[in-house]
């Protein structure tokens, strides 16, 4: 429900109005905007009887949200939310661009990516310390080491770092050295997970499940919002179809559909979701020409010997030359990087 408020009501009127509702058992949050102030009460509004409205001068009209993902819809808010990542921004009018390798492999391998993605002009660096593996026989990350290496590449370039979170548990252990938890397209229906991450001050990466329908999708970004953490970051991945000359299916139509429907700014991983290095860099451009806020793109020094997912991954020299390309791409779609 979304309670406009009167444009006289008072800041203490307003928050009269909060406190009411929340003792109905219901949580706010309130939008303060130019001429009107607005709360989105959010919960079971079968706790609050249509009669109440009606008792509430300072109440200018109450708007249902129709979509199930409460506080993930534009319904809720309007304009696009920003999510501040370490001095940088994500979702404005610059396109982000996270690279970096797979998963750690070491200090050097990581700090040599992490100068020539900066230099090329990533806003942020990638790279996997828990992998969730689908074997329990493959590399399963450096784990704490390999956030250590992370965060010392992260201090020597000012990159904010990515790192992904497998369990509830290492939510404070990851949180230590990243500065975004990513959630991988295996938990995103791991609603514990979702809930400690959405406990965390950390911008979250959340990328959609191989077989979440794009409501699902939405719905688990709501259960890292409804937490209270306002700072989460859609990702297109690919889905599972019955295609398999490509790892994934890159569904790139949810991109505007997503920007549609939510505020949240969204991402595309062309790297996961072709499975094939030649086809990220034109999926990374058809991602920013469909008006995607960025990409997230796997890169190493040497793809062919890379530990994990090399044939998906760019050489940097190959890295380089799609950012060239993506700038001059960017202004097509009224964006810059
Ligand atoms: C990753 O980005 O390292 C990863 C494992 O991606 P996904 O969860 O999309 O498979
Ligand atoms: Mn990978």
């Amino acid at each position: 429900m979304i309670v406009v408020m009167k444009p006289d009501a008072t800041k203490e009127q307003i928050q009269a109005m909060i406190k009411k509702i929340e003792d109905k058992g219901l949580k706010t949050i309130l939008l303060e905007g130019t001429n009107r102030n607005v709360i989105a009460a959010i919960g079971d509004k079968r706790e609050i009887p249509p009669e109440f409205w009606d008792r509430q001068p300072t109440v200018e009209r109450t708007v249902p949200i129709l979509a199930p993902y409460k506080m993930a819809s534009r319904e809720l808010r309007p304009e696009t939310t920003t999510v501040p990542i370490d001095g940088q921004v994500l979702g404005g009018r610059k396109v982000g661009i996270i690279a970096g390798p797979c998963t750690v492999e070491s200090r050097e391998q990581v700090l040599e990516i992490a100068h020539a993605v900066k230099e090329a002009g990533a806003l942020a660096l990638r790279g996997g310390a828990f992998k969730p593996r689908t074997s329990p026989y493959s590399f399963q990350g450096l784990m704490e080491e390999g956030l250590e290496i992370l965060a010392l590449a992260g201090e020597e370039t000012g990159l904010p770092i990515v790192s992904e979170v497998l369990t509830a548990e290492h939510v404070p252990l990851v949180s230590k050295y990243v500065d975004v938890l990513q959630v991988g397209t295996r938990n995103m229906t791991n609603f514990l997970l979702l809930k400690a991450v959405g406990e965390s001050d950390k911008p979250v990466l959340l990328k959609r499940g191989m077989s979440a329908q794009l409501e699902e999708f939405l719905l688990a970004a709501e259960y890292v919002l409804s937490q209270g953490n306002p700072n989460v970051i859609l990702c297109e991945r690919g889905i599972r179809t019955f295609e398999t000359n490509t790892r994934f299916t890159l569904s790139l139509t949810v991109v505007p559909q997503l920007k549609e429907l939510s505020h949240l700014p969204v991402l595309v991983d062309p790297s996961h979701a072709t499975g094939k290095r030649s086809l990220v860099p034109p999926m990374a451009k058809a991602a920013i020409a469909a008006g995607a806020d960025g990409v997230i793109l796997e890169v190493h020094p040497k793809p062919e010997e890379a530990w994990v997912d090399g044939p998906q991954t760019l050489s940097l020299k190959e890295f380089e030359k799609l950012m060239a390309d993506l700038r001059r791409l960017a202004p097509a779609v009224d964006r810059e990087i």
